[in-house]
């Protein structure tokens, strides 16, 4: 099913779409975890979405084929532009075909470097958009993607990956609503009618808090004396990480928002709590 037909269908009836992003694991046993976290949820999510690596031990299309077929779950595959040849892309796109994926998430990458045929997401996104066998998705940044943190031309971006094609939206992860309230406003504003779905991460641990620093996501003072109090018992952190994302969730759905979209980081424990809580 195409993704922009849940996001028509559950609006419609004033829900949001809950979705969840899980990466493929090194390891076969993580690969393993990973369809048993999905086959154990006590309700499954409207869709999945798989991360891409790109290199050649990538294991996306595997996981999005096998959650679709054996779970019946709807799935948005990720794909990136760098380094993309048009002929890669063409052979990509039939694999997928065959699979019978329907929906992709059109990136970049951060490997920018690498040159391809697809410089920016948008190109990407105009590609797989005239293939004509999928709904297509873009990123967006509520606090402006790291390297081009100006307002002005994060709409701008934005606008252009809604007039190359992109059928939905999934935004970078956040801690302060306002962020996000703020950039889907803004985008309404600007005639951007496509649905925006809010990227929400759980805390796990400090390390995780560090990282997240890369994604330009600034942290309210809320959540680093949450962090602060519990840094030495990695128990009582995951507890108030989940509680915070519980938090933000609520909001951003009193607030009506398209959907959510939950990086659960592949545990099972994120994501049957956060089922448990929007069945
Ligand atoms: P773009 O929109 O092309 O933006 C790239 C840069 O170019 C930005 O700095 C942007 O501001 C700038 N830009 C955009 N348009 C223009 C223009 N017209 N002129 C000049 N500059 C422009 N990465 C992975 O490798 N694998 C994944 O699976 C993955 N999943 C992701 C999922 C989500 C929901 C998000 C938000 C990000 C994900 N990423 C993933 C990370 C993503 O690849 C990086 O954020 C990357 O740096 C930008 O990707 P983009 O698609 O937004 O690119």
């Amino acid at each position: 099913m195409k993704i922009s037909e849940i996001f028509y269908e559950k609006n419609a009836a004033g829900k949001p779409v809950v979705s969840f992003e899980v990466f493929p694991p090194k390891t076969d046993s993580g690969t393993q975890t990973i369809y048993q976290t999905v086959s154990g949820l006590i309700k499954q999510p409207d869709f999945i979405s798989v991360t891409y690596r790109g290199d050649s031990g990538d294991k996306t299309s595997e996981i999005a084929e096998n959650i679709k077929r054996q779970m019946g779950t709807e799935v948005l595959h990720h794909l990136t532009a760098a380094g993309l040849t048009l002929s890669e892309l063409t052979n990509i796109l039939s694999e997928l075909t065959n699979a019978r994926i329907e929906n992709i998430l059109a990136l970049r990458g951060d490997a920018a470097s690498l040159s391809g045929d697809f410089p920016l997401a948008k190109d990407l996104i105009k590609a797989v958009k005239s293939d004509g066998h999928f709904n297509v998705a873009g990123a967006c940044y509520p606090e402006g993607h790291v390297s081009s943190p100006l307002d002005t031309e994060n709409l701008d971006h934005l606008r252009q990956k809604a007039e190359s094609g992109a059928d939905f939206f999934i935004s970078q992860l956040f801690f302060d609503n306002a962020q996000f309230f703020r950039m889907n406003e803004a985008a309404k504003d600007a005639g951007i009618s496509q649905p925006i779905s809010a990227g929400v991460m759980p805390i796990m641990s400090v390390a995780n808090v560090e990282r997240l620093i890369f994604f330009g996501a600034s942290i309210p003072t809320r959540l680093i004396k949450i962090i602060n109090k519990y840094k030495d018992s990695p128990e009582d952190l995951r507890q108030a990480g989940l509680e915070y994302a519980f938090h933000q969730l609520d909001d951003l759905i009193a607030h009506g928002v398209d959907g959510v979209h939950v990086y659960t980081m592949n545990r099972a424990s994120v994501a049957n709590a956060v089922m448990k809580r929007y069945l």
